[in-house]
C-alpha cells in the first residue's frame, strides 16, 4: 500500500524553498531511489516516526552513530544533565579527557588524540598532520572511499558523490586534486606500483578498512596487512579511517578485527552517541605536531563540546561494559537478516550479492562479488530503487542508495528479523534483476 505521506511532501515542499534540494545532506533528497523523503519527527530504539505518524524499521541508524537504539535513556540522561551545566564553554573540561580515556581503552593504537565535530574535519586533519610530519605532499586514497567533503578528499569519492554520479566536485581546482593518488580498493600491486611510482614523495594512505561508502565491501585476506607492510617500507603513514568502522565493527573498530596497527585513525559517528563529534589520533609522537606543541594547524570552536562528550562516555562506557554480550549479539541478529533476505532473494530469482561486516552489511543487486567500486557500480541501481521503495512503503527504511551500508542497533531484535524478512519477501517478489 502506498505511503500517506502528505504531512511530508508539505514539509519537503517548504524545505526546499529554503535549502537547496531541501536538505542540508545530499542523499538525503532521496535522488537515487525516488519518491518522497519522509520528514522525521521522533525515533525509539530500532523505529523512526515520521510527520505523517507512519513507523519505520530503521536501518541507517542516523548512518551509523545509533547502535545502541535511538534515545538510549543513559545517552538522553547524560546529554539533559550536561546540558545544564551550559551547552558549550569554549574552555577545557575534564570530559574531554574522560572521553578520550575511555577512546583509548577500546583503541590501544592511539596514543594521543584530538576531538573534533565531523569526520570530514577528522580526516582533512589527519592528512594534514600526515604531511606536516613527512614532509611530503601525495595522499592514496581509494575510489568509492569516502573521507569527507574536504577539497583534496573528493576525488573519486564514495557516498553521495557515487550516489548522485559526479566525478569530483565543481568547484575543486585541479591544483588542490593533483596530489590525490586514487587507486582501486583490494589491490595491492596498484599500490604499490603507486609507492615506485612517486619514492620519497608519498605522505599517507588513508582507507576505509571496511569499506561502507560504495557499499559495504571488507578488505580481502591480507590486504590490510599488504597496505601496512608497503606504508612502513616506504615511510609514509597508514591512516585507517574508522568513522564507520570505529566501535561498530568491534568495540576497537576493524583495526582490533583484522590485528592492524595503523599510525593514525580517525573516528567519528558512534564516537558521539549521536551528536557532532569525531576524533582523530595515533603515534603521539605524530600527535605532538599539532598546534600548540607543534607547527601543524587545527582548531574548533565547538571541538569537545561537553554535550558531545557527555552523549559519547554514555555510549562508549555502555558498549565497554556490555562489550562481549553486544557485538555477538549483533553478529547473531545482522547475519540472521543479512543472510535471510539473501535467501529469499535466491529463491526468488532476484540476483543479489550480500556483504557483510558484523553490524554492517549491503544488498548489492548484482550476481557478481564485489570487491571494489568498479563491481558495486556494476549494481542495477534501479532495481535497488525499487526494492527501498518497496520495502520504505512495508515499514523498513533502508539507506537510500546502493552505495552505503547499512546498520543494525542493539535494539534490532526477533520481531526485527520478523519484520525484515516478511517485507523482503514480498519486495523482492516485485523486483527483476534480468
Ligand atoms: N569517513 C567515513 C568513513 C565516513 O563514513 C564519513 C561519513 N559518512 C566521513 C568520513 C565524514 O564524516 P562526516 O559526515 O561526519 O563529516
Amino acid at each position: 500500500m502506498p505511503l500517506n505521506l502528505t504531512e511530508s511532501r508539505k514539509l519537503q515542499h517548504r524545505a526546499e524553498q529554503l535549502l537547496p534540494g531541501g536538505v542540508d545532506s545530499p542523499v538525503r533528497a532521496f535522488r537515487a531511489v525516488g519518491g518522497d523523503p519522509p520528514f522525521i519527527t521522533h525515533a525509539e530504539g530500532a523505529y523512526l516516526y515520521d510527520a505523517d505518524g507512519n513507523r519505520y524499521l530503521d536501518y541507517f541508524g542516523s548512518w551509523g552513530p545509533m547502535i545502541l537504539g535511538h534515545a538510549f535513556p543513559p545517552v538522553v540522561q547524560a546529554i539533559q544533565q550536561a546540558a545544564t551545566r551550559s551547552a558549550s564553554f569554549g574552555a577545557s573540561t575534564a570530559a574531554e579527557s574522560d572521553l578520550a580515556e575511555l577512546v583509548r581503552r577500546c583503541v590501544p593504537s592511539i596514543g594521543k588524540l584530538r576531538f573534533v565535530s565531523s569526520g570530514t574535519e577528522a580526516c582533512m586533519t589527519a592528512i594534514r598532520l600526515a604531511r606536516g610530519f613527512t614532509g611530503r605532499k601525495f595522499v592514496i586514497k581509494f575510489e568509492g572511499c569516502y573521507h569527507g567533503h574536504s577539497d583534496a578528499m573528493l576525488v573519486k569519492a564514495g557516498s553521495g558523490v557515487a550516489t548522485l554520479g559526479i566525478p569530483g566536485s565543481a568547484g575543486v581546482p585541479e591544483e588542490t586534486a593533483m596530489h590525490t593518488i586514487a587507486l582501486p580498493f583490494n589491490d595491492l600491486e596498484a599500490i604499490r606500483a603507486a609507492f615506485v611510482a612517486r619514492p620519497q614523495e608519498i605522505a599517507c594512505v588513508i582507507v576505509e578498512p571496511v569499506v561502507g561508502n560504495a557499499g559495504t565491501i571488507p578488505p580481502n585476506p591480507g590486504y590490510l596487512e599488504g597496505l601496512r607492510a608497503l606504508t612502513r617500507e616506504h615511510g609514509a603513514l597508514l591512516i585507517l579511517d574508522e568513522v564507520m568502522t570505529g566501535f561498530r565493527v568491534s568495540l576497537g573498530g576493524a583495526q582490533q578485527l583484522y590485528n592492524i596497527q595503523p599510525d593514525l585513525t580517525t573516528l567519528g559517528k558512534i564516537i558521539g552517541g549521536g551528536l557532532p563529534c569525531a576524533a582523530f589520533g595515533g603515534r603521539a609522537d605524530i600527535m605532538d605536531h599539532l598546534a600548540p606543541v607543534g607547527p601543524v594547524y587545527q582548531a574548533g570552536t565547538l571541538s569537545g563540546n561537553p554535550l558531545a562528550m557527555a552523549a559519547g562516555i554514555a555510549t562508549l562506557n555502555e558498549l565497554i561494559a556490555r562489550e562481549h554480550e553486544i557485538y555477538p549479539a549483533l553478529e547473531r541478529t545482522t547475519a540472521s537478516i543479512a543472510e535471510g533476505v539473501s535467501k529469499i532473494a535466491r529463491e526468488s530469482g532476484v540476483d543479489l550479492t550480500t556483504n557483510r561486516v558484523g553490524s554492517m552489511f549491503t544488498w548489492f543487486f548484482t550476481a557478481q562479488t564485489v570487491t571494489n567500486y568498479t563491481d558495486a557500480a556494476k549494481s542495477n541501481t534501479s532495481a535497488f530503487g525499487h526494492f527501498h521503495r518497496a520495502m520504505l512503503e512495508a515499514g523498513v527504511w533502508l539507506p537510500p542508495s546502493q552505495y552505503e551500508a547499512a546498520f543494525v542497533s542493539t535494539a534490532h531484535g526477533q520481531r526485527e528479523i520478523d519484520i525484515t524478512l516478511e517485507a523482503a519477501r514480498k519486495a523482492l517478489a516485485t523486483v527483476t534483476t534480468n
